[in-house]
């Protein structure tokens, strides 16, 4: 058990697409404890298994003490359109305007395989959008306009040499 290292932009590995869950042993339950840990450890209220290099559909979200593991979730259902500020673990002081939608139905499944499906609205909405993202190497950065992406890109850039 142990925290991970995340991954910050533009490091290659937070291009790749994350693939289904299938085996739910205990790999998958080492992965979710150290993405919990590496996540509290970070200050972050979302993670993605992507931001740690491992190409996996797998979130832990912690948003004012409502926790949530999300195991392969879809997005079933959205409604509404809402802007607010966003942050990334893996844009360290970086916060951005996003447009994303308000209301949102998806189902996930556990560390066992357990399916669930949910209706979630407002901010926890936009942490589990954010950290799907993720899952499709979609990050911060492709959410904002085509200008503030040209101007945060160089400027990641340059401060990665
Ligand atoms: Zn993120």
């Amino acid at each position: 058990m142990s925290v991970r290292e995340v991954l910050v932009f533009p490091n290659p590995a937070l291009r790749q697409k994350a693939e289904c869950v299938t085996e739910f042993d205990d790999k998958l339950r080492r992965l979710v404890f150290d993405m919990w840990e590496t996540m509290y450890i970070s200050k972050g209220v979302g993670l993605a298994a992507p931001q740690i290099g491992v190409p996996l559909r797998v979130i832990v979200i912690d948003w004012e003490g409502s926790k949530r593991l999300l195991v392969n979730p879809e997005l079933l259902e959205s409604s509404g359109e809402i802007r607010d500020e966003e942050g990334c673990l893996s844009f360290p002081g970086i916060f951005e305007d996003v447009t994303r939608p308000e209301r949102i139905r998806v189902a996930y499944q556990d560390e066992n395989g357990e399916r669930a499906e949910e209706a979630v609205e407002g901010f926890f909405a936009r942490v589990f959008l954010h950290e799907m993202d993720h899952l499709d190497a979609k990050l911060l950065i492709d959410r904002v306009s085509a200008v503030k992406r040209a101007f945060l890109k160089k400027k990641l850039e340059r401060k990665a040499k």
